[in-house]
């Protein structure tokens, strides 16, 4: 699909992840709320009470071929472990203690809050298209900051970082 085409889905994505956050709502508790110790050292306490997270038994997926996108049946059939859409992250039962995975979809909640829905979906989708899940743009972001989370040298400031990173990237 070329980038107006796909544009033209992103109505129909943001209001099936506005349902499906609905869906959730009552479920959703802020990130704040959760007993880890390490992630206030690196985000601020802004960001930490705003973003929501739901442990589910599956991570939903927007339905993208029934939307009529194609090229993303890769992405549909991943057995996701977390995946975030706007100021909420889901996380599969199973990890809701691994801090590493809360991490890594705060950082994408960064990324939404700073890029804007329209954006994030673009620069996102147009990732996916190029470089595949794990090198896309957003996804190679993520897991590197990650990375050196898991590594547990000196806290660094997320918001910060990811800022910088956009405005090099895309010019936010
Ligand atoms: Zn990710």
């Amino acid at each position: 699909m070329n980038p107006e085409e796909l544009r033209a889905k992103f109505p129909l994505i943001l209001h099936w992840i506005q349902q499906t956050l609905s869906a959730h709502a009552a479920r959703a508790r802020p990130v704040a709320s959760l007993n880890f110790p390490r992630l206030r050292s690196y985000f601020t306490p802004a960001t930490l009470s705003a973003a929501r997270v739901v442990a589910v038994d599956t991570v939903p997926l927007p339905p993208l071929t029934a939307l009529g996108l194609t090229g993303f049946t890769d992405f549909e059939n991943t057995d996701a472990i977390g995946i975030t859409y706007l100021d909420t992250f889901f996380v599969q039962a199973d990890y809701q203690d691994d801090e590493s995975l809360h991490f890594h979809e705060l950082v994408h909640i960064v990324q939404w809050n700073l890029l804007g829905p329209e954006r994030f979906l673009a620069i996102y989708a147009e990732g996916l298209e190029q470089f595949g899940y794990r090198d896309s743009p957003l996804e190679e972001m993520a897991y590197r900051l990650e990375a050196l989370f898991g590594k547990g040298g000196a806290p660094f400031p997320v918001e910060q970082i990811v800022a910088r990173e956009l405005n090099e990237l895309v010019g936010i």
